[in-house]
C-alpha cells in the first residue's frame, strides 16, 4: 500500500503529523478506487439486461412477432430482465440508504424467534420447489434483539435465500440460533457448493462472486451479503461466515441481546 512505500523512506522518527497526512492520502486514494471500482460495476450490471431486453425487442420487431410461441418467450425474458434490472435498483438504493444513514433506522426490540418464523415460512415455497429442506431448529432463545423489523427480515431473507441457491437439489438449509454470553447468533447453514477459502474474505463486497455467470442466473444481484453486512453492523452486531468446497456454508450473525422479557406480537404463540 502506499503507506508501506512511502513509510520506508520516513526519517526514523517521522513527525506525527507526516504519518497521519499519510494515512488520510492512502484512504483518499482507498476510496477513489473503490468508488471508480464502483461505478464501472454498477454500469456493467446494469447493461447486461438492458443488452437482452434490447435484443429481444429487436428480434420481435423484426417479425418475430409472427410466431405466437415465440413472441410469448421473448416477452417472457423481457420481463424476466425487467424484473432483474428492478431488483438492482431496489438493492442498491436500499445499500446507498443504509451507508448514508439517511434511512433513518428507528430500533426496536424485536422477538427473534417470531422473526425467524416469519422468514422460513415464507420461504417454504421455494425451498419445494428447488427440493430444498429449509428448517428452523428448535429451541430459538426466547429474546428480543434491538433491530428494525425489516432490515431484521432482510437479514434472515438474504441469508436463506442464498442458502437455497446455492446448494444442490436434494440438500438441506438449517436456521438455529443460540445465546453466547450478551449475544444472540442466527446461524443459517446449508449443505451446498460452498465457498473457497480464497474468495471468503471478499463475498460481502458490493458486486462481488464467486461465479457471476452462475450467480446471475439465479436472478442474484451480488449485493446481498453486502446489504447483510451493513445491516448487522447498523443493529450493532456482526457476520461472520464459514464454508468449505463441496460441503456447505455456515453464516453466523451475531446481534446483542436485550434482557426485557419477550412479548410475541403473533396471537399463535401464546397457545403453543
Ligand atoms: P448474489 O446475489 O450473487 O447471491 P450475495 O452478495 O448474496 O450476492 O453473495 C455474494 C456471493 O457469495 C455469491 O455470488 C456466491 O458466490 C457466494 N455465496 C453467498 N452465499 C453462499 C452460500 N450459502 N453458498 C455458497 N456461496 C455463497
Amino acid at each position: 500500500s502506499v503507506v508501506e512505500v512511502t513509510a520506508a523512506k520516513l526519517p526514523l522518527q517521522p513527525e506525527p503529523g507526516l504519518v497521519l497526512v499519510l494515512h488520510e492520502v492512502t484512504e483518499l486514494r482507498r476510496l477513489e478506487h473503490m468508488r471508480r471500482e464502483f461505478v464501472s460495476n454498477v454500469s456493467h450490471e446494469l447493461k447486461t439486461p438492458l443488452t437482452s431486453i434490447q435484443a429481444y425487442a429487436d428480434t420481435l420487431m423484426e417479425g418475430g412477432l409472427e410466431d405466437e410461441e415465440n413472441s410469448r418467450l421473448f416477452l417472457s425474458r423481457i420481463l424476466e430482465q425487467s424484473d432483474r434490472l428492478q431488483h438492482l435498483i431496489q438493492d442498491m438504493l436500499r445499500l446507498a440508504r443504509i451507508e448514508s444513514q439517511s434511512e433513518a433506522f428507528l430500533l426496536k426490540p424485536i422477538p427473534l424467534k417470531d422473526a425467524l418464523e416469519k422468514c422460513v415460512e415464507s420461504r417454504q415455497t421455494v425451498a419445494r420447489s428447488r427440493n430444498v429442506e429449509l428448517h428452523l431448529a428448535h429451541g430459538v432463545p426466547a429474546v428480543n434483539v434491538l433491530a428494525e423489523s425489516s432490515g431484521l427480515q432482510t437479514i434472515i431473507d438474504n441469508l436463506v435465500s442464498n442458502g437455497l441457491n446455492y446448494t444442490r437439489e436434494g440438500g438441506r438449509v438449517d436456521v438455529s440460533s443460540r445465546l453466547e454470553g450478551d449475544q444472540v447468533l442466527i446461524i443459517v447453514e446449508d449443505n451446498g457448493i460452498g465457498i473457497a477459502h480464497e474468495h471468503l474474505e471478499r463475498i460481502f463486497e458490493r458486486f462481488y462472486r464467486v461465479d457471476k455467470a452462475r450467480t446471475r442466473g439465479l436472478g442474484g444481484t451480488g449485493l446481498g451479503l453486502a446489504i447483510v453486512k451493513h445491516l448487522a453492523n447498523v443493529f450493532h452486531g456482526d457476520i461472520e461466515v464459514d464454508s468449505e468446497v463441496g460441503r456447505g456454508s455456515r453464516f453466523i450473525v451475531r446481534l446483542p441481546v436485550l434482557k426485557e422479557p419477550v412479548q410475541s406480537l403473533q396471537p399463535s404463540e401464546g397457545r403453543k
